[in-house]
């Protein structure tokens, strides 16, 4: 069954309460009517048998004084029973009846004594008496009112009225209360339903609203609530919604800026509730500690596989603030973590929040700049000390000229090369501060190896060294910075030149791929033991590590080649050929993506 809607309740409700009333109304009504119609109608009969008591008593001398209950007086009670409309009976003082207006005068004698009919006792008692009740000699019910008479014969006058009468009376009044109460309950019914129809349209507008609501609508709705108590429930409902909707999306806003902010932190942050589950893991923190997504929920025990990490998050869950620890990553032990735990809310009740930081490169950079320190250290001590050796050797003043034309030459190499150190050093901190900005043209690729040759003419003719240049279709020409890549191209031969044996042949070749130049290096030297492969073009790394048998690099001229093949935006690699010696491969695109190096 369908559930009755606001608006027929309310009809039926105020329907029923018109019924009600009108129902009472009518029922007190119509009580008081046929209250006061009786009363009426026996203060009538009241006066009516006054009145005919009063008529007897006048004509007292006329009628006969004997009292013997003849005719005339019977044909008196006819006579007044007809003018007044109403039974009229006539009463001796011992209860006889002289007359009555229902009867003949021959019925009369034979009536009933009426001495001990109630009306007639109380009548003999106060002067008036009143009764309701069947006739016994009509056999209707009947309402009696005797008074009495000042006459010789008759003691009591009786007015009677059959109550049929009476009923009639008061039926008319009920129907007519009857016919009013239609009336009235139409018109309640219409206005019931006239003012059911108004609030419930109200109301079902309001429903709307809440509706709208609900479903996350809380644009304020165009609607004039009224002035009564229904419109002021509805504008305070409707205030504290948009109030509440304000402030959502405020928090709504927060918690975006927030999400925005945690996701784009390269900081892990990891938020545990009073009940030690995570709350929040973010991006950056499921990548250091490997959790997934489904931790979220969960306590950090299960999740957080860390010991360190758990034990740090368990002193801050107690209130205890512990200082940063280092640690490393699960299943990552080359990273290096820096965790920091401290309490969040109230005091008694707080969650924890842990911060990472991956300080990682942090402590690399700091062992390469202790370790470029040591080696820049190291690497001038070793040519000032022979300087040192070989000036004071000059200044003792005891050697020939001949030693002291060697003295020099060694000074000078040294000098030379620290030279080429410094020279070296200078370039590497300008391409670290990227403080050299290339120039790309389109290069002549075959030109710049050429040129390179020609440069190292001198060095190769000394160890009578070939070069053979092989330049394949498309690969004729590269977008880069020409100086860039022949210093490149310089370093690479250069090596080549100085670790592969005398009499070999440097071969460079250079072929087109999809979008790119390769540049390929080859000698025919030793090659480079596979365990130093990967370390090569690291500052200062070399093969030899004896600084002794200076061969006259720096080690740090491959750093320096991948640092400009990478400012083109290309990469560079070194392999060793299965027939022997090393092969150099350069890769650099073809129409210069340059500014976006591959790796750093
Ligand atoms: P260096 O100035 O010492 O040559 P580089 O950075 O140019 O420094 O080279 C680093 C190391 O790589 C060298 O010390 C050498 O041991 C090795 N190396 C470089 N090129 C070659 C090559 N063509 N053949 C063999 N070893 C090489």
């Amino acid at each position: 069954m369908p559930r009755a809607s606001y608006q027929t309740k309310l009809f039926l409700s105020a329907f029923s309460a018109a019924v009600l009333a009108l129902a009472v109304a009518g029922v007190l009504l119509a009580g008081a009517a046929r209250r006061q119609t009786d009363a009426r109608i026996e203060a009538t009969l009241i006066a009516e048998a006054r009145l005919a008591a009063e008529l007897l008593s006048r004509d007292a001398v006329r009628l006969s004084p004997n009292g013997g209950g003849g005719p005339e007086l019977d044909a008196e009670a006819d006579r007044i029973g007809g003018l007044l409309g109403a039974r009229i009976t006539l009463i001796a003082a011992d209860g006889r009846v002289l007359g009555d207006s229902s009867e003949a005068a021959d019925a009369v004698r034979q009536m009933e004594n009426h001495a001990s009919r109630p009306e007639v006792v109380e009548a003999r008692e106060g002067g008036i008496g009143r009764s309701r009740r069947a006739s016994t000699t009509l056999g209707v019910d009947m309402l009696y009112v005797a008074t009495a008479v000042r006459h010789p014969a008759i003691a009591f006058v009786r007015v009677a009225l059959p109550l049929s009468d009476l009923r009639q009376q008061a039926w008319i009044v009920l129907t007519a209360t009857v016919a009013a109460l239609i009336f009235a309950l139409a018109g309640a019914a219409a206005s019931a339903l006239v003012l059911a129809g108004r609030m419930g349209q109200r109301v079902r507008a309001i429903a709307a609203v809440a509706e709208k609501y609900r479903q996350g609508d809380l644009t304020p709705p165009r609607l004039d609530y009224g002035d009564d108590e229904l419109g002021v429930v509805a504008r305070v409902l409707d205030e504290s919604v948009q109030e509440l909707g304000s402030r959502l999306a405020d928090l709504a806003r927060d918690r975006g800026r927030m999400a925005a902010i945690l996701a784009g932190m390269v900081e892990g942050v990891v938020v545990v509730d009073p009940q030690g589950r995570l709350q929040l893991v973010n991006e950056a923190a499921r990548g250091m500690l490997r959790i997934g997504d489904s931790a979220i929920g969960r306590h950090y025990i299960e999740t957080i596989r860390h010991p360190a990490i758990a034990d740090l998050v368990a002193a801050a869950l107690s209130g205890r603030v512990s200082d940063s620890m280092e640690l490393a990553p699960p299943r990552d032990a080359g990273r290096t973590l820096m965790a920091r735990a401290a309490p969040t809310g109230a005091a008694d009740v707080h969650g924890v929040v842990v911060v990472l930081h991956d300080i990682t490169e942090l402590r690399r950079a700091d062992q390469i700049r202790r370790d470029f320190v040591a080696n820049v250290s190291h690497e001038l001590r070793t040519p000032l000390t022979a300087i040192r050796g070989y000036v004071e050797a000059l200044s003792e003043g005891d050697a020939d000229p001949e030693e002291t034309r060697n003295f020099l030459a060694i000074i000078a190499r040294h000098t030379h090369r620290m030279e080429r150190l410094v020279r070296d050093l200078l370039r590497l901190a300008r391409l670290d501060a990227r403080q050299e900005t290339l120039e790309p043209a389109w290069c002549d690729v075959r030109g710049i190896a050429q040129a390179v040759a020609n440069d190292l003419g001198p060095t190769l003719a000394v160890r009578r060294q070939g070069i053979a240049i092989e330049v394949g279709p498309g690969a004729e020409s590269v977008r880069a910075d020409a100086a860039k890549l022949h210093d490149v191209l310089r370093n690479l031969i250069a090596n080549a030149s100085t670790y592969a044996p005398e009499e070999s042949t440097i071969s460079i070749t250079a072929r087109r791929t999809a979008d790119e130049v390769e540049i390929v290096v080859l000698d025919e030297g030793p090659g480079i033991p596979e365990e130093d492969l990967p370390r090569v073009f690291e500052r200062f790394y070399r093969v030899d590590k004896s600084r002794t048998r200076d061969p006259g690099g720096t080690g740090l001229g491959l750093a320096i080649v991948r640092h400009l093949v990478e400012l083109h935006g290309g990469s560079v690699a070194v392999a060793n050929r299965p027939e022997g010696g090393a092969r150099f491969v350069i890769v650099l695109p073809r129409d210069g993506a340059a500014g976006t190096p591959r790796r750093r």
